[in-house]
């Protein structure tokens, strides 16, 4: 049986409206997602009141479940096989580090490869088969979420020298099983679930999934593909390469440093992202949209200067952070806490306190704009982004209230915004 030690109490608050609000999640997430499978299916519909039929039988399929679990152990291997550098992460409460092995850019890079090398040798047949087992995949998805989900739960009662996450130690069956128990489950020595999970199975399978609805889309147009598919194509492809590039930031990610691995984030990476995310492509090969120049130029303008402020203001922190005599840092006005970090005040960190967000956020409007304004679920992203992004926020803000105390309260007084100057 577990023993509580000082390293992990008893975890005294709720966060997302306790056990009700983790009930409620745990329906809601694999419901809508369900509801956008057979709704949205890129096949025949993509409308989110259209009320389809659910079938059960495209559902539960077993060509599609191996496909999946094949999926994410074609990811594990690669995790061991490719090279990757070994950096260490933030210290842990116990006063140690972990170190973890970066390499999702080369699992991208292996991919992207394959990718291509499949579509010069075999065409764009072999990616229809994503489009055509969607529903079956999405099932496949939400299982593996649930089964994930317990085995991580189950696991934290069999070591009793393990960390922890602090949101998650409730004691509320139902709460801990959601919000994630331990916070650096690890399986096989080195492979870290959490931080593999990250970037692999989510970010790179949406990819691979809008590719494979390009492929549908060309499929159906006898053998073109709007400007807008490969306009959103690259956009997300972009976001994909731009996180794996940048992996080893994760490990200061909130998500990381303290978060637990439970079903929540096996659910976002596993199923959520790859399957929601892509509604704009499943959108796309539906009601293929010819964007006119204009159109295109704004859009590309919007992305890359969205994206240009997104960089920047997280590097700018990044550099801050971990190499504070980069030039790039030098001059910016800063406030010392008493914990020892500091907190920028001037640059894009004085202009909000996650202007950040605001940034990717608005690369997520870019994503939508190219299937113009006929649907509602090419919306779905940022729509839900915002709140994500606005409750996120305020998750940080506890955070950080917690660790800095009257330091966090003078550094709001000083960059009073929160995410959008002027307004918010
Ligand atoms: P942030 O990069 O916004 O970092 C927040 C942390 O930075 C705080 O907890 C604090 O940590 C530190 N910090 C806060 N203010 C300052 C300051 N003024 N100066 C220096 N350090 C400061 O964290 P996130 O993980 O939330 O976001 C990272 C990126 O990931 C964002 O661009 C976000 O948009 C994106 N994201 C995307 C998602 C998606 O689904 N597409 C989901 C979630 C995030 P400390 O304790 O170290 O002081």
């Amino acid at each position: 049986m577990y023993r509580f030690t000082e390293l992990n109490p008893r975890t005294s608050h709720y966060e997302f409206m306790g056990p009700i609000g983790a009930t409620l999640l745990l329906l809601f997430m694999p419901l809508l997602t369900l509801h956008f499978a057979f709704e949205c299916d890129g096949l025949n519909s993509c409308s989110f009141f259209q009320f389809n039929y659910w079938s059960l039988r495209s559902l539960f399929d077993y060509k599609a479940a191996l496909a999946y679990l094949g999926w994410v152990a074609y990811l594990v291997c690669l995790f061991f096989l490719l090279p990757g550098d070994w950096v260490d992460g933030t210290t842990l409460r116990n006063g140690k580090k972990l170190q973890y092995k970066i390499n999702a850019l080369y699992t991208f890079y292996t991919t992207t490869g394959i990718c291509i090398l499949v579509l010069l040798v075999f065409g764009h047949h072999p990616f229809l088969f994503i489009p055509r087992h969607l529903v079956g995949l999405v099932g496949a998805s939400i299982c593996f979420s649930f089964i994930g989900g317990a085995f991580l739960y189950i696991r934290t009662f069999l070591y009793n020298d393990s960390l922890m996450a602090l949101p998650g130690n409730t004691g509320n069956v139902v709460y801990d099983y959601f919000i994630g128990r331990e916070l650096n489950p690890r399986i096989f020595g080195d492979l870290d679930l959490k931080c593999f999970s990250e970037l692999r199975p989510g970010l790179i399978g949406w990819a691979l999934i809008n590719f494979s609805f390009a492929c549908q889309q060309y499929e159906n147009l006898g053998g073109r593909v709007t400007n807008s598919m490969i306009l959103v194509n690259f956009f997300e492809l972009w976001y994909v390469f731009d996180a794996t590039y940048n992996e080893s930031s994760v490990l200061s990610t909130m998500d990381i440093v303290s978060d637990g691995f439970g079903w929540m984030l096996v659910c976002a990476d596993y199923s959520w992202v790859p399957m929601n995310y892509t509604l704009h492509t499943r959108y796309l090969a539906v009601y293929p949209i010819d964007l006119g120049l204009p159109a295109m130029l704004g859009i590309v303008a919007l992305h890359l200067s969205s994206y240009y402020l997104f960089r920047a203001a997280n590097t700018q922190k990044h550099q801050f952070r971990n190499h504070p005599n980069s030039p790039q840092v030098q001059g910016l006005r800063f406030l010392r806490t008493k914990s020892g970090s500091r907190l920028l005040i001037s640059g894009y960190w004085g202009v909000a306190r996650h202007f950040n967000y605001l940034a990717d956020w608005l690369m997520s409007v870019a994503w939508s704009l190219p299937c113009g304004f006929n649907g509602l679920c090419p919306y779905f992203y940022p729509i839900y982004f915002a709140m994500l992004l606005l409750h996120r926020e305020n998750r940080d803000h506890d955070k950080c209230l917690a660790k800095y105390g009257p330091d966090w309260e003078e550094y709001c007084k000083l960059v009073k915004w929160r995410i959008l100057p002027g307004i918010y």
